[in-house]
């Protein structure tokens, strides 16, 4: 089988992941820029973090034969502070440029807060200016309807956006329709113990259809399972889905939005 694994938090990964991955069938792999368990010190470290995810995570995905992509931001967790926000919004246009960058992302609300959704806002502007892509994270468990519906009001909102170049990642039973009805596209994450388990992402497909939708295992330094993705293949095949089936939510689709942005190619 082949797939692409659109949102993996490959720097706190250690390298067999990567040779599992590339075993597994992967065709590409995508970070977006995130919390990195600690709040960093100061913009400095968020310029450090971005040469890591345009420069030296690049390299380490082709020792297998894997193309590195990435997304940036300042996540909404340290977005908190304005003024680390806006040192971090300054240095972005400059990795823009970069070869491997497709976009802005992971942006969105944690805790639903008004400064959250101020560093939101101002994501969102760079993006529109730039003509960049965009990723977003939505909250957790009990945030997530609210945290979701305000983003999705703010997206709407912004005439400049084309929702078919925004998608909205860790949607749920409860969101991913909202999600969908208002023309984004939706990412769902495989996760061991929150988020969601490949046979809760399949029964949410049976229900609303796979156009615009891909699926990730979001992995980090937390529990979670950089191969969820092809785990999920496997349990739609026992469930009965073609291997065609597979392979468009799998590959097609992720590959289809990813390759709205020119830099993407496999
Ligand atoms: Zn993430």
């Amino acid at each position: 089988m082949r797939y692409i694994e659109p949102h993996a938090h490959m720097v706190s990964r250690v390298t067999d992941d990567y040779a599992a991955m590339a075993t597994a069938g992967c065709q590409a792999v995508c970070e977006p820029a995130f919390w990195a368990g600690f709040d960093r010190g100061g913009a400095q470290g968020f310029h450090d973090y971005f040469r890591q995810l345009t420069d030296y995570e690049p390299k380490r995905a082709a020792k297998f034969g894997l193309p590195h992509y990435a997304w940036l931001c300042i996540n909404p967790k340290e977005a908190e502070d304005m003024k680390l926000a806006d040192e971090v919004l300054a240095m972005i246009p400059e990795f823009l440029e970069e070869s491997n960058v497709l976009g802005i992302g992971e942006i969105g609300l944690n805790k639903n807060t008004r400064n959250e959704m101020a560093v939101l806002e101002k994501h969102v502007d760079l993006a529109a200016r730039h003509g960049q892509l965009i990723l977003v994270h939505t909250p957790h468990l009990e945030d997530k309807f609210k945290g979701t519906r305000l983003i999705l009001d703010l997206l709407a909102a912004d005439g400049r956006l084309d929702p078919g170049r925004v998608i909205i990642d860790h949607a749920e039973e409860h969101t991913l329709p909202l999600i969908l009805e208002a023309g984004f596209w939706a990412g769902i994450t495989l996760y061991p113990e929150s988020k969601c388990t490949p046979a809760r992402a399949i029964d949410m497909l049976e229900v609303h259809g796979q156009e615009r939708v891909w699926l990730n295992s979001a992995c980090d330094w937390g529990r979670s399972d950089p191969l969820a993705v092809p785990r999920t293949a496997l349990e739609m095949r026992k469930r009965g889905h073609s291997p065609e089936v597979i392979d468009r939510l799998l590959f097609e689709n992720p590959k289809r939005f990813l390759a709205q942005c020119p830099k993407f190619h496999l």
